[in-house]
């Protein structure tokens, strides 16, 4: 049963968010000037105080499945060098992944990796809807509303959307240290591509370990690619962010590069 709390003004529509719950959206230097508009859709691990631990234990709310760990200190620090607005997402990728299409089974996974989350297991379609409506669809659409904000006032953006990934996957090690994610725009990730890999301490991956698509995406399809914009998205691999000091080094690394495309896309008229 519902508490009257979790009742709105409005009638009767159910709240999954109470006074105890922090909005979805946070954003770092909102009036940064840079090009580059930074999203982190798997930026943090909260879950809302009405569903619980989600029928897992700690040690799994602190994995990979539930986050993106260490992107959420690459991203705050990449923001702050670049003078560039950030806006992250701060529940968990197993409430509801804002990376993933709405319609697709993976947007609320019953099953990540090998472990069954049971707080996601028969859910009713209006448990969906909530999770849906107060956590994806205000962080899409502030996304929007500030790509709308930036058109109309001529400044020009590059969304660039910041992810890590797990040094080990179902049993098989990766060999990359950071990807390029890319689908329909190539001009930006193989820029990125071609100054990472003259960069010879690393492995870059080129669309691995994820390609990204109109199925298991949602952020570069929907604010990249269906507005026209220059976009790219970023992995890192997290063992080489599980700490201040990489956190710090690797959005040096991106700053310095990033900075250093800037005024080739400037110079070619493409921002
Ligand atoms: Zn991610």
């Amino acid at each position: 049963m519902l508490g009257k709390k979790q009742l709105n003004n409005a009638g009767d529509t159910p709240l999954l968010l109470g006074h105890e719950d922090v909005p979805p959206i946070h954003e770092h230097n909102a009036a940064g000037r840079s090009p580059y508009l930074l999203t982190c859709d798997h930026y943090g691990r909260l879950i809302p105080k009405q569903l619980g631990d989600l029928g897992l234990p700690e040690s799994e709310l602190v994995r990979h499945i539930a986050w993106d760990i260490g992107i959420a200190g690459v991203a705050e620090a990449l923001s702050r060098q670049l003078d560039a607005h950030l806006i992250a997402q701060r529940y968990s990728r197993l409430v509801i992944d804002c990376n993933r299409p709405p319609r697709t089974a993976s947007s609320i996974p019953r099953i990540s990796e090998a472990t069954t989350i049971p707080g996601n297991e028969g859910l009713v379609r209006e448990a969906a809807e909530m999770r849906r409506t107060q956590i994806f669809d205000p962080y899409h659409r502030r996304i929007d509303e500030i790509i709308d904000y930036r058109l109309h006032a001529g400044i020009p953006t590059v969304l660039v959307s910041l992810h890590s990934f797990t040094a080990v996957y179902a049993g098989i090690a990766r060999p990359w240290h950071i990807g390029t994610l890319y689908h329909r725009d190539t001009n930006l990730p193989l820029r990125l591509l071609k100054l990472l890999r003259a960069e010879t301490d690393l492995v870059v991956g080129d669309n691995e370990p994820y390609a990204v698509s109109d199925e298991t995406d949602y952020t570069i399809p929907v604010h990249g690619e269906m507005r026209g914009l220059m976009n790219t998205g970023i992995e890192i691999r997290q063992d080489l962010i599980s700490d201040q000091a990489g956190e710090k080094s690797w959005a040096d690394r991106l700053a310095r590069i990033f900075a250093e495309i800037e005024p080739m896309l400037r110079a070619e008229r493409l921002i």
